[in-house]
């Protein structure tokens, strides 16, 4: 008898379906694919015709989803609520509440249920586990979590502060600690996820107590088209003297805000290239993105007390040498010194890029959310 020890891992976003097969037995990738374009012209239909088209490019790989070998299939979920705390076998009930929590994520707690249950009528014999991108910023203290709004009305509504991201930090603060050869337990990381969507977080001895993302992924630092933190009486000042509708706010910070709104870029590469020009907006959309980040490493230096990582992470984490030159330039004080050499090699793996000196350690982290989410899965399903 074959022990079936692969996890296929299923990242339905808004417009867009991400899968990856991983063997547990030793962690190879089997197959990795993406179906973009959902409901646009020229993609598919909808989700559930995107996880149709998954199942046929797994099945012509000759790893379809009818293999005995396949262990569970790990969805990622990207709002828990205060339900949700820890990666969770699907069951009907699960679904319903996963279903309950749509306002809080309008945009993709659907996308996410459509291939939870495609999924489960592709295999309804298949243990299926819902990962969280909530779930590890669960052990926010009550201080960091809430808002100082009126308790009753943030009650009724689960206005909190949430977090996302949470596979990406929890992957990669554990990879820091290992980087350094400690347990995890014994370090203090600050995780900077710099992707298209950027988040922050303050892990101590392997819990997270402080996040930049709220109570949607729009808060905290600037991001590819999202404005990040910013007074909330914008929002007001908006509606009553520029007269636009609550759905004309939310697409302008959500969509065309950030890096986008400043420069009308939101891909570092193309910023860093027109900051070489000359150009003054790319200059000015750079400074505010990494004015921004300073402050997280330093509010988030306070909130933990002791530092022993900083770890950069994601699209522009990993690649970005000059974005990391600036985040922490000037940090001596702080015990934050960067090795310009090091940093400015292009590598794929974990690598520290601080000085010998540094007290803190500055490092490169590439994330790897699949691969928690085949991990968390992969545990529950009983492997
Ligand atoms: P992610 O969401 O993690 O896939 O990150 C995507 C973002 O990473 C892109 O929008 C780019 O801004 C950024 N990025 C990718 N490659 C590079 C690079 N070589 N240099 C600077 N930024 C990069």
């Amino acid at each position: 008898m074959t022990t079936a020890t692969r996890v296929l891992v299923l990242n339905s976003g808004s417009s867009s379906v991400k899968y990856q097969l991983v063997d547990m037995a030793d962690g190879t990738r089997l197959a990795s694919g993406l179906v973009e374009r959902i409901g646009e012209e020229g993609g598919v239909a909808d989700h559930a015709e995107a996880l149709r088209q998954v199942a046929r490019d797994l099945t012509g790989k000759g790893l379809g989803l009818d293999s005995p070998e396949l262990a569970a299939v790990g969805h990622r979920v990207v709002h828990g609520g205060t339900r949700f705390t820890e990666p969770t076998l699907i069951t009907d009930e699960v679904v319903a509440e996963i279903e309950e929590l749509v306002p809080l994520a309008p945009l993709h707690n659907p996308a996410n249920i459509t291939g939870i249950k495609v999924a489960r009528e592709l295999r309804p014999d298949l243990p299926q586990v819902a990962v969280f991108d909530t779930a590890f910023h669960a052990t926010l203290p009550e201080a960091a979590a809430r808002y100082a709004i009126d308790a009753a009305t943030a009650d009724r509504y689960g206005i909190r502060r949430y977090g996302f991201h949470g596979t990406s930090h929890a992957y990669v603060s554990r990879a820091t600690a290992a980087l350094l050869g400690k347990e995890p337990a014994d370090v203090n990381v600050i995780v900077l996820h710099l992707g298209n969507g950027a988040s922050a977080s303050a892990v101590q001895g392997g819990v997270c107590v402080d996040t930049s993302m709220g109570l949607t992924p729009l808060e905290g630092l600037v991001m590819g088209t999202r404005s990040g933190d910013i007074d909330p009486g914008v929002v007001f000042h908006l509606e009553r003297v520029g007269g636009l509708s609550a759905d004309e706010i939310d697409t302008l910070l959500n969509k065309r805000s950030g890096l986008l709104g400043l420069c009308g870029a939101n891909d570092m590469r193309e910023i860093g290239r027109r900051m070489g020009e000359g150009d003054a907006d790319a200059r000015l959309a750079f400074d505010v993105y990494v004015h921004r980040l300073r402050r997280y490493i330093g509010a988030f230096t306070a909130v933990l007390g002791r530092v022993d990582a900083i770890a950069f992470t994601a699209g522009v984490g990993e690649n970005s040498a000059s974005v990391r030159a600036a985040a922490v330039r000037d940090l001596e004080a702080l015990g934050i010194e960067l090795d310009p050499v090091h940093n400015a090699v292009r590598a794929s793996g974990a690598r520290l890029v601080s000085a010998a000196s540094s007290r803190v350690a500055v490092a490169v982290v590439p994330t790897d959310e699949e691969w928690e989410i085949a991990r968390d899965t992969y545990r529950l399903a009983g492997g």
